[in-house]
């Protein structure tokens, strides 16, 4: 039987033999001995410089990642490092985690094969703010997948669309902004699901808060969504020529913010999500639909509205309207004639014309595109006399509203092409890529709930590392010391509170249609929430910050930093999910939700998801504000650092334990290391597991023995037991 020492020496063994795999890991392992590759080894890193010199002496040797335990730091560093090949991909598969040097692609594969032995769901959070490269990450992970994953050529149909499906929502989704290049618009959580063989066997996307006010408005030097630009640079002439579109991106007011931006090829994605719709199995007809709602989108917005002799709003563009009307085979399809159009967006009412639709097929784009345009019938109830700001709202609120409704048809058809259709057990592995935490010069609605998500995707982590860490030693009745952390959940409730939240007070002053103004909900927030710690108004606030407030602010204390919202009532109102579903859909009696109690349910759903998984992170930090590569920001990561509560998560993994497993669990796999467990082991499990490690020589510190679990301190002893068995089996 084995030795401690013998399994060690085994250990070192498998370790020569794996290096001598590829010349690459030798190299690899080689390059890495700069600074200390995982937190929790190395005794000096308690203090936050220490943290911060160690990250930055990687970082400038090209080690983008770090552990902290199994949590992955990420540094983006603005350049390609050649770290992603698919030999890169080989070394990492079927490692044990700490062997090599750190890597997004350990983390996948140590998730993978953790939910194949334990036949359990998982999920890998992806965090940090905008641009510190989360989706890059999430799309790393999904292409280790598809080379590492075992196939059989039905199955590869599957991967390619899972692949494909990045290109096609990130030209729907993402747009530039200040912050990136290739800014995700949307939050997306993505299930693999996978077979007993480990076989990727579909997914499924669900898609959170798209920034549609993106589609009317963007701020100086942003862009509007890529798939905009794509149609007018990348665009086949004859399909320009059915929309009546000309190839030139400042001819349309919605698309005259920016000008060209250097790190996007328009010409070439377009290609690219061509062949992504064309492999995720989109119709020539589906795809005609869908630009053809792009290109009257673009039409839409060019339908200028003047003042008339009257004051009145009148509609001066005949060429656009004639279009969008006469050859716009959407509205046509939709039953909207120029006349129709035209008092729709100057004065009366439309009449929704749910038959017409009906007739010309129940395309069911088509029954999206409706309810979009019911919002927009119903929001002109509200609109009179029409003053050329109600038309142009109006206009613009019918534009987003054909987007938003496109977008989620885009995001349910691709569901559909991922569908696994077959009942047999499979387990899944989420991806989270939500956008991070976001704090512009003006705040708005959408930065609003952007924030608030990410105070929920904290205090997840809060509950599922730090806090439920700190319980299961108490409830297992282990010593510890425990770690001070700040639990963000007060902010959580300030927002979300049934009654007494922002968002239940934002609601009770939606239902006050003509009496509620920007000016009587924040009075009413004053009322409510005015002395709650992390609130502030201008008029709550002292004399040295009233200063830096607007009278029509108020400022959060968020977990990751101070933001100050303009208010953001209007935003919510003119949102009212009720418009935006068809009339089927909509239960008349029960009281419309507004944008934020919906988008506050999606949440409270997605934690419920993850709550049931069990939790990988990847923790992604931006090294600087310029993108530029190679530069590292000592205050802006120690900031990130900070307020991502890194090192309150290191603490608590220094002073707990990397492994733990039950009893009966961790007897039944190493049983065979030890003559007296195996075959049978006749006594009480944690007797048998005492006596294996015995018998392996531990430490007494190395361990310790809970109520119903082993705890194991360090992952290299984990690690020897592990190699001990693989070689014995
Ligand atoms: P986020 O999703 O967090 O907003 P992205 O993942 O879009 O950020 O990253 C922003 C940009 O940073 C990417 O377009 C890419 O240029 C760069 N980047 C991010 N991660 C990496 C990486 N691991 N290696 C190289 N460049 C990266
Ligand atoms: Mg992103």
């Amino acid at each position: 039987m084995l030795t401690f020492n013998r399994v060690l020496m085994l250990h070192c063994d498998q370790l020569q033999r794996r290096k001598a795999r590829g010349n690459m890991e030798g190299a690899l392992v080689a390059r890495d001995c700069v600074g200390i590759q995982d937190f929790v080894l190395l005794d000096a890193f308690t203090s936050e410089t220490a943290f911060l010199d160690n990250l930055k002496k990687r970082f400038n040797k090209n080690l983008i990642y770090t552990y902290i335990g199994t949590l992955l730091v990420s540094v983006n560093p603005y350049q390609e490092l050649g770290i992603y090949t698919k030999k890169q991909m080989e070394i990492y598969m079927g490692v044990n985690f700490f062997e090599l040097p750190p890597h997004i692609y350990a983390l996948a594969d140590n998730a993978y094969h953790t939910m194949l032995t334990e036949m359990n769901n998982h999920f890998i959070l992806i965090s940090g703010e905008s641009g510190a490269g989360k989706t890059e990450a999430s799309k790393r992970i999904l292409q280790f997948y598809a080379v590492s994953c075992p196939s059989t050529s039905l199955l590869d149909r599957v991967r390619d669309r899972m692949l494909v499906s990045n290109p096609v929502l990130e030209a729907f989704g993402n747009a530039k902004t200040l912050k990136n290049d290739n800014s995700s618009r949307f939050g997306k959580y993505m299930d693999i699901q996978f077979n007993r063989e480990g076989e990727a066997v579909g997914g499924h996307i669900l898609s959170y808060l798209l920034e549609k006010s993106r589609v009317v408005h963007q701020n100086h030097e942003e862009r509007n969504f890529h798939i905009f630009y794509q149609l007018v640079e990348g665009g086949e002439q004859e399909t320009l020529h059915l929309l009546g579109l000309e190839r030139n991106c400042q001819h349309y007011s919605y698309l005259v913010q920016c000008g060209t931006v250097n790190s996007i090829d328009d010409k070439n994605e377009w290609k690219i999500t061509q062949k992504a719709l064309f492999v995720l199995g989109f119709s020539e007809r589906e795809i005609e639909y869908l630009f053809g709602i792009i290109g009257s989108i673009l039409h839409l917005g060019n339908v200028q509205i003047e003042i008339d002799s009257k004051g009145y709003a009148h509609l001066s563009n005949k060429a656009e309207l004639r279009w969008l009307t006469g050859r716009c085979i959407i509205l046509q399809l939709l039953g909207i004639h120029v006349q129709v159009l035209h008092e729709a967006l100057t004065f009366r009412k439309i009449e929704a014309k749910t038959e017409e639709v009906r007739r010309n097929g129940a395309v069911s784009l088509l029954s999206y595109l409706f309810s979009a345009c019911l919002f927009f019938s119903c929001g002109l109830q509200v609109l009179s006399p029409f003053s050329v700001d109600h038309a142009i709202y109006a206009r613009d609120a019918l534009a987003k509203a054909l987007y938003d409704r496109a977008f989620t048809w885009l995001v349910n058809k691709i569901n559909e092409s991922l569908e696994n259709k077959d009942s047999t057990k499979k387990t899944v592995i989420g991806l989270l890529d939500i956008y991070g935490f976001e704090v512009f010069f003006v705040n708005s609605f959408e930065q609003f709930c952007i924030n608030y998500c990410n105070e929920k995707l904290q205090q997840l982590f809060i509950q599922l590392t730090l806090k439920s860490e700190q319980e299961e030693y108490e409830a297992e009745g282990i010593e510890w010391e425990p770690v001070q952390f700040f639990n963000n959940k007060i902010i959580c409730d300030l927002v979300e509170q049934r009654h007494s939240g922002i968002i239940s007070l934002l609601d009770e002053e939606c239902m006050r249609p003509g009496e509620a103004t920007d000016l009587t909900f924040l009075e009413r927030l004053e009322e409510r929430v005015g002395n709650h710690p992390h609130f502030l108004t201008h008029k709550l606030a002292d004399q040295k910050t009233r200063k830096t407030m607007d009278r029509g602010d108020f400022r959060l204390l968020h977990y990751a930093g101070e933001v100050t919202y303009c208010v953001i009532m209007q935003q919510s109102k003119n949102g009212i999910v009720k418009h935006c579903f068809p009339p089927t859909e909509v239960d008349s009696k029960k009281r419309p939700e507004t944008v934020s109690t919906q988008f506050k349910s999606s949440l409270m759903g997605l934690t419920e998801i993850l709550m049931a998984k069990e939790p990988w992170y990847v923790r992604c930090l931006k090294s600087n504000e310029a993108k530029q590569p190679g530069r590292f920001d000592d205050v802006l990561v120690r900031h990130q650092v900070k307020y991502l509560g890194l090192m309150e998560h290191l603490r608590v993994r220094r002073a707990g334990f990397a492994y733990r497993r039950r009893y009966e669990v961790f007897l039944q796999r190493y049983k065979p290391l030890c003559p007296a467990t195996w075959p049978h082991w006749k006594g009480v499990p944690a007797d048998g597991v005492e006596r294996i490690l015995k018998h392996l020589g531990y430490q007494e510190d190395e361990y310790k023995m809970g109520r119903t679990k082993i705890f194991i301190r360090h992952p290299r002893t984990l690690f020897a037991i592990e190699d001990a068995y693989e070689i014995c089996k």
